[in-house]
């Protein structure tokens, strides 16, 4: 899987472009901040590591990692909203949260190691990853300072660089389509 600098980054730069469709600045006023919404949402998936931490089991990339808790996470936050914010703007918030979920789900099937991830839960308990990897494995058994990491973080750092540098431009390409409208 992806360290939370690529999970992070790919939530934010898909959130703002997607800002239109799914109206961010109506669950904007739900959550007040929306980019710390944008990424807890993209990497709560791996909150299965705490989990893990405090019940001595292997559970990481179980059932946190599957469309069943992808679809679970949105009607939480959605029922949530509601009963804490008295709001009504379920679709947007439910599309968001799905959105950002579902991403993190992808960017794990494309990463090396590992058995894959159980995306299918509870249907089957099957893991599942891509036979094409688009991302380094994680090692986390090597603790966190470790110099074979140097690798996945250099590969995720130059992946989202090129991610903001693609938003920026994707920007002012819109600002300029929009000025040769006018
Ligand atoms: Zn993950």
């Amino acid at each position: 899987m992806p360290s939370p600098i690529a999970h992070s980054v790919a939530g934010y730069v898909l959130s703002v472009i997607k800002s239109r469709e799914i109206n961010l600045l109506t669950w904007k006023k739900i959550w007040r901040t929306d980019t710390f919404y944008v990424v807890f949402i993209s990497n709560a998936p791996d909150l299965d590591f705490l989990i893990q931490a405090f019940s001595n089991e292997k559970i990481h990339r179980g059932f946190t990692h599957s469309i069943t808790a992808a679809l679970g996470v949105s009607l939480f936050a959605v029922i949530a909203s509601h009963i804490f914010h008295k709001l009504s703007h379920f679709k947007s918030l439910f599309w968001v949260t799905l959105m950002l979920y579902s991403l993190h789900l992808f960017l794990d099937y494309f990463t090396a190691g590992g058995p894959g991830m159980q995306l299918l839960w509870p249907f089957t308990n099957e893991f599942y990853r891509s036979s094409v990897s688009l991302f380094p494995g994680v090692h986390h058994s090597r603790g966190v300072l470790d110099w074979s990491h140097i690798q996945f973080v250099s590969y995720e750092l130059i992946f989202s660089g090129l991610l903001i540098w693609g938003l920026k431009h994707w920007k002012s390409y819109r600002k300029d389509s929009k000025k040769s409208l006018t």
